[in-house]
């Protein structure tokens, strides 16, 4: 029998660690290369939808995301200043039968966590952290990548493929496959996480709450495991502004909707800015490289599937990577597997972004239609997105 073949990782966010566990079941040498020091608290609540948790289940990990998450009973939409939801779209166990496993949310720092955990359990996968700058490079037709490890220990591996799952700004992308960088969206969210007293008796908090206005919508949600309530406020501004950002607060801070008003206050100055670009590229790999999660395809949040899809992405790979008798072959697979389905993905995520802001008149419209679509409307609308099998 020769060596075991050798797959290198950029990234260790939820892509790429999935990617890992998934491909390390089949007995291949991984190694993941982070830039970070360690595993980061980067970024908020996530929600988890029925369709990423099969996958994670199939990993084994449905226990220790369960510990690590909340299943929550429903969405509450609320239009905008409304004393009441206008619809509560059904989960609890309801989402869970139907699609096979629960809708859930946690902190995405507690994903990565229980990843990590369960990475460090395999002796065939290393994640090499504080990995500053690698090199990219093809020699006798062989991927090459070549980077310092620890600072000063000069490495090359020479592997069967190399995966970009280094996110929005991918460096392989960008350098591998023609510089493309992402586009900005018009939207800005903003991130701030408070106490659940801070909110009593404001928003319902065991369950996930959409507040829409016009040019804005803010989703509200509970993470116990960590006595505190996500808040990402999605607002509009323009692309010369964005500089100014890090330094400032959302715009909308005076707002009619006496419910929305309570939560701006509840977060008073703790929002961090998060500029949301989208990446839409036809090709996902060259040669023995290829990308997945953000690196291929990043979206708005408003359907809340990118770490999803990075997750379905690296449940799709992982076999193909592992048996396919080349790489080209494993990768161009995978593509043909998943773009379409990626596509479509972004697309609802873009119209739910334009739904959510919409104004008066239009807003009346929108909120007849979720009226007639009732609380279990979303499991018919959704099911191919739920109730997706991942196939290789
Ligand atoms: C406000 C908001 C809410 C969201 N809500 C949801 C949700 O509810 N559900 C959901 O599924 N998704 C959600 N998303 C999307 C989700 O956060 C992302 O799609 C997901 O985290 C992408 O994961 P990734 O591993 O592909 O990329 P990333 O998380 O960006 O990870 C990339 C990793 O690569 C590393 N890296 C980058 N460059 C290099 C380099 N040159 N060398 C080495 N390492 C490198 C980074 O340090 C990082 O660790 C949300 C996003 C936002 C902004």
């Amino acid at each position: 029998m020769g060596a075991p073949r050798s797959i290198v990782i950029i990234g260790a966010g939820i892509s790429g660690l999935t990617l890992a566990l998934a491909l390390a079941k089949f007995g291949v040498r991984v190694t993941v290369i982070e830039r970070n020091a360690g595993i980061t608290e980067f970024g908020a609540g996530l929600q988890i939808s029925s369709n990423a948790r099969k996958c994670l289940d199939a990993l084994g990990l449905g226990d220790a995301v369960a510990a690590a998450s909340f299943a929550p009973e429903g969405i509450d939409l609320y239009p905008f200043n409304a004393p009441d939801p206008l619809q509560t779209l059904m989960l609890g166990e309801k989402i869970a039968d139907r699609f096979g496993a629960p809708y859930a949310v946690m902190h995405r720092g507690d994903l990565a966590g229980v990843l990590y955990a369960a990475a460090k359990k395999f002796a065939n996968i290393e994640v090499l952290f504080g990995v500053e700058r690698f090199a990219l490079d093809e020699r006798n037709g062989k991927t090459v990548v070549s980077f310092t490890e620890n600072g000063h220990r000069q490495r090359t591996i020479r592997p069967f493929a190399l995966v970009g799952a280094d996110g929005v700004n991918s460096a392989v992308r960008r350098q591998w496959m023609g510089g493309m960088r992402p586009d900005y969206s018009g939207k800005v969210a903003w991130r701030a996480l408070v106490s659940p007293q801070s909110l009593e008796g404001i928003v319902n908090l065991d369950r996930v709450s959409v507040l829409f206005g016009t040019r804005h919508h803010l989703v509200v949600y509970p993470l116990p495991h960590r006595q505190t309530v996500n808040l990402a406020l999605f607002t509009q501004e323009r692309e010369r502004d964005l500089d100014a950002l890090e330094k400032g607060q959302p715009s909308l801070r005076n707002t009619k909707d006496r419910r929305l008003a309570a939560i701006l206050a509840a977060a008073g100055k703790s929002w961090t800015p998060w500029v949301l670009a989208a990446v839409e590229i036809e090709r996902w790999h060259k040669g023995a490289v290829g990308l997945i999660g953000d690196a291929a395809h990043a979206m708005l949040p408003f359907q809340a599937q990118g770490a999803a899809m990075g997750i379905e992405d690296a449940t799709v790979l992982a076999p193909l990577l592992a048996t396919a008798s080349n790489p080209e072959e494993a990768l161009a697979r995978y593509a043909a597997l998943r773009q379409e389905r990626v596509k479509r993905v972004q697309a609802v995520s873009r119209n739910n972004g334009r739904i959510f802001h919409m104004g008066f008149p239009a807003s009346v419209a929108r909120d007849m239609v979720i009226r007639a679509q009732g609380p279990e409307g979303h499991f018919e609308r959704l099911d191919w997105l739920y109730g997706y099998e991942p196939e290789g």
